[in-house]
């Protein structure tokens, strides 16, 4: 059984809902709370969470209640006590603090955290059987087969959140599974679409930082501009929806106003269309299975005009075809995909590399771990967490010879 939930197993919706948000400061966990803000009479919040972000959390825990609020830095928890002084919400630090948010009786969990660093506690909604509203990508590049097997095994319903997955898992209700040929993930093409693969070479900070449509966290933004983050999408779909490569296509569209689409044997197409918000997809997952009231601008195709549509560039937009590759290959490969693009983001960030050399670096992480021949598949998080940790150490130990070259 598929822990994506299909259309004619819709369950009962209740009126009220205990919500826990994992990530709540960043981004995503923002339009979240921005939602709940909107019908504070049904959502009681059980548990929000941050990394270092003191301030920010108690702010929220404040204003919504919250039973109980953690941070993952362990330093910053008499930070927090005294932010939330005068509170009842009780207050975690450390990683373990953050998989006991998780694990606390809440019955839908907004998956938020950036990073691998939110595998174990999404793992944690998962294993009591959760609706999972899932943003954090990275728990399927990093563990996809194992994940959504343990959420098929626990009875948790995982919810795609990310704006494509959440426009196929709207579509792909059309038809059946054998009725379907492919699947169609659109992409922006980013803030250079349309630069030559020598200014992209030099690209700065602060031009990658500069999406043209969608307003984001900073590592999903880079990855955005390299279209890492549309290989992370492809890989994500896969497991999501137990496709194979080959069912999935990457279409550039710079509108940003069609999400996904599905293919089936007819040949009809069925498209999922909305304004650029991601308060749209994580409304119908906090929806589901009904709809809500969402506060974002209606869309206004008149006003827009004109939807274009481009085939991707491999060659300008290398990740892209190493994200295709890793999923290929499988076992765990896909991991170090994820691993090296996070510590190459993060060099760039730190100004030790060049905008360019982000996929270099990752393709090398990725052929070292290949000709070492350890392409066992994953069986457990910890496995996926050692993958990752010694793909990150492998990136890192290969990163001086990558800045020092050229293109
Ligand atoms: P942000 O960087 O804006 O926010 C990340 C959140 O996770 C913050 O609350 C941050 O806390 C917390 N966090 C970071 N590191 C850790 C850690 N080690 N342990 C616990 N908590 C941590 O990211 P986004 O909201 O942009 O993205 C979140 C996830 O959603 C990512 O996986 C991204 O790929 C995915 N996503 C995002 C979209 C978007 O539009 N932003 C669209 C689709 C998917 P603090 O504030 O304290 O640092």
């Amino acid at each position: 059984m598929s822990a994506v939930p299909l259309r004619n197993n819709k369950a009962a919706a209740s009126a009220a809902r205990t919500v826990t948000v994992l990530g709540a400061t960043g981004s995503i966990g923002d339009s979240t709370m921005d939602l709940l803000r909107g019908d504070r009479a049904r959502y009681q919040v059980e548990a929000l969470t941050a990394n270092g972000n003191v301030e920010g959390l108690a702010k929220l825990a404040r204003e919504f209640g919250a039973r109980f609020a953690a941070v993952a830095d362990p330093t910053k928890l008499g930070a927090l006590k005294e932010a939330l002084a005068g509170t009842r919400t009780e207050c975690g630090a450390g990683e373990s603090a953050i998989i006991e948010a998780a694990a606390r009786p809440a019955d839908w969990v907004m998956a938020a955290v950036s990073g691998a660093a939110g595998l174990k506690p999404a793992l944690a909604a998962v294993d009591r059987g959760a609706a999972v509203a899932l943003a954090n990508k990275e728990c399927l590049v990093c563990a996809g087969d194992f994940f959504m097997q343990r959420a098929a095994k626990a009875g948790a319903c995982i919810l795609p959140a990310d704006s494509e997955h959440n426009a196929l898992f709207q579509a792909l209700s059309s038809g059946n599974r054998d009725e379907l040929v492919r699947v169609i993930i659109t992409a922006s093409g980013g803030p250079f679409r349309t630069w030559t693969s020598t200014d992209i070479e030099q690209a700065t900070l602060a031009q990658a930082l500069k999406h043209p449509n969608w307003s984001m966290g900073q590592k999903i933004t880079i990855d955005s501009a390299s279209m890492m983050n549309k290989g992370l999408e492809v890989i994500e779909a896969s497991y999501l929806f137990a496709l194979t490569p080959d069912e999935i296509d990457v279409l550039v569209h710079p509108q940003s106003i069609i999400h996904g689409m599905v293919e089936f044997s007819d040949r009809s197409v069925v498209a999922q269309l909305g304004a650029p918000d991601m308060r749209i997809p994580i409304a119908h997952c906090l929806g589901w299975p009904d709809r809500i009231v969402g506060p974002s601008a209606r869309l206004d195709l008149a006003k827009i005009g004109q939807l274009t549509f481009e085939a991707p560039d491999f060659e300008r937009f290398p990740g892209l075809r190493l994200a295709y590759d890793a999923l290929r290959a499988s076992g765990g490969l896909t991991t170090v995909f994820n691993a090296a693009n996070e510590v190459a983001v993060a060099a760039f960030i730190a100004g030790k590399i060049r905008f360019g050399a982000i996929a270099r670096l990752v393709e090398a992480t990725m052929n070292d771990w290949v000709r070492s021949g350890n392409l066992a598949p994953l069986s457990s998080a910890d496995d996926a967490i050692s993958v990752d940790h010694n793909a990150r150490n492998k990136a890192a130990s290969l990163l001086p010879q990558i800045a020092l070259k050229a293109s």
